[in-house]
């Protein structure tokens, strides 16, 4: 079978009745059936349900019915987001069993556009972390060497795109969870605007700093599910209600006087020499294709750390009181009485989210409250403060994604805080509300992508989609796939 490099390609293989909807559902189960034990992508593989809407599909495209701009192109989810048709963990035990009675407002437009849902993406336990070690089912790995994570807490999703076992991914983000994966993982991932996308049917870490995004080989795939998922859900008050931009028609904007704001001295302290030596390629390439480079502030990133993880704790240690062992997964008989809920609970939960329960109840315990929550949430003002300084003298701000390429399995996992420190260039975006993009712009010399931060404006995702796309036009890294992972007779 022929290989689709995007979306836009399938798309047109599927119109003009050159490939199915159901074969190319089939070819990708196929694949995923046969290599993903090397990898752990997938928590759950719906291979009927999916073939089922595969041929629904077809037989819309064969009556030349119009099908919806992803009309059998095949998908997988982050296990965050709910489903009705499938189960929902969240990477952790404690959801272990339970079917949402409905699926998230994302979900529900991907499918109304007529994707084919393939299954739910490995995880951070809560999307919690930073490599996927923290998911209580099994850790993912990344296709480009088995050894490495794949980073977090949406690697299933960013490994699910390097591995081809399917066209586009939804992670994420709270604090860098789609734009890490994709930068450790070689692909391309879009954190939009807090408020651009439905939170609704997505299960709450930090409500003030997560968002669904896409994550696909290339930008332009990325604006096509973009388009798809964003604008004003009546489910979700935070949702902006100002119309979508034309993502499409911003991938094609030239980016001549496009002005890249670059906080050099910050990064090359930051990260490592062969990470800033890409990136400064990269702007190299972009200022040779018009582009203006401006030196510009970042806010202190030492105090972005600390300022986000006293609000996604506190955020976390409310959010997740839920689970009590009493409305959620494997209950307990109700004589057993509360201690034994508690029991069953802390033993159901992992260590990085009782750490991050117990770190955030502290922080909004009374006495506590001033010095931490309040102190932060003004941290947060300066920040966001920092950045409208910054984007006065210009249009993106770009940075490494991560201080390194992908590390090892277990290099990290008894070290939080060094683990909390994989995420230093993207928290800011999240404490700010701003969109980001992490694009692949080179190798390690272990042969690990790196991976070219953009940041924008509050609304400012065409900015972003402009600049990205205009690269990836120069560029073929987002074209490299690992060759690692093939076996016998599974063809991409
Ligand atoms: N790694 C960060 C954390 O552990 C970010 C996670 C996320 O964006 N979901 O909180």
């Amino acid at each position: 079978m022929s290989v689709f490099d995007s979306i836009e390609q399938a798309r047109q293989a599927l119109d003009r009745h050159e490939i199915s909807a159901a074969e190319l559902t089939e070819h990708y189960l196929r694949r995923v059936q046969a290599l993903d034990s090397q990898l752990g992508c997938f928590l759950h593989l719906d291979r009927q349900g999916a073939l089922e809407q595969a041929e629904l599909i077809d037989r819309s495209l064969a009556a030349n019915r119009s099908a919806g701009r992803l009309a059998g192109i095949p998908l997988a989810l982050k296990d965050i987001l709910v489903t009705a048709d499938q189960p929902t963990t969240c990477g952790s035990k404690v959801l272990e069993g339970w079917r949402a009675s409905y699926d998230a407002t994302v979900v529900e437009r991907l499918r109304a556009s007529g994707a084919v849902v393939l299954g739910k993406l490995n995880m951070d336990e809560f999307a919690m972390g930073s490599s996927n070690e923290n998911s209580a089912y099994f850790p993912c790995k990344n296709p480009w060497d088995l050894r490495c994570v794949p980073g977090g807490s949406s690697g299933g999703s960013a490994a699910a795109v390097a591995a081809d076992f399917c066209l586009g991914t939804l992670g994420t983000d709270t604090g860098g969870s789609i734009r890490q994966p994709a930068s450790f993982c070689g692909v391309t991932g879009i954190k939009p605007t807090y408020g651009r996308v439905s939170r609704f049917g997505v299960i709450a870490f930090a409500s003030s700093l997560d968002q669904v995004g896409p994550l696909a080989r290339s930008v332009e795939d990325c604006a096509e599910l973009l388009a798809v998922i964003a604008g004003h859900d009546p489910q979700d008050a935070t949702t902006i209600e100002q119309p979508l931009e034309d993502y499409r028609q911003a991938c094609r904007q030239p980016i001549s006087g496009l002005r890249i704001g670059v906080p050099r001295e910050v990064f090359s302290a930051g990260a490592d020499p062969a990470v800033c030596d890409a990136v400064e390629r990269a702007l190299a390439e972009l200022e040779q294709a018009g582009a203006i480079l401006v030196e510009v502030g970042f806010p202190d990133m030492s105090r972005a750390v600390a300022t986000y993880y006293v609000i996604c704790t506190a955020e976390a240690s409310s959010n997740l009181a839920r689970y009590d062992g009493v409305r959620y997964g494997q209950r307990i008989g109700e004589d057993d009485g509360l201690l034994a809920m508690y029991q069953q609970t802390r033993r159901l939960l992992g260590a990085e989210v009782q750490r991050r329960i117990l770190l955030g109840t502290f922080a909004l315990s009374a006495g506590y409250y001033e010095a931490y929550y309040a102190k932060a949430q003004r941290v947060r003002t300066l920040i966001r403060r920092d950045f409208s300084d910054a984007f006065a003298a210009c249009d993106v701000i770009a940075t490494p994604t991560s201080p390194t390429a992908a590390f090892e399995l277990g290099e990290k996992i008894d070290d939080p805080l060094q683990m909390y420190l994989a995420d230093v260039f993207t928290i800011s975006a999240n404490l700010a509300g701003l969109p980001g993009i992490s694009l692949p712009c080179g190798f390690s010399a272990r042969g690990l992508p790196i991976g070219l931060q953009l940041l924008a404006k509050p609304l400012g995702e065409g900015e972003l989609l402009r600049c990205g796309a205009a690269y990836q036009r120069l560029t073929d890294w987002h074209r490299r796939r690992p060759e690692n992972l093939e076996s016998d007779g599974v063809s991409r």
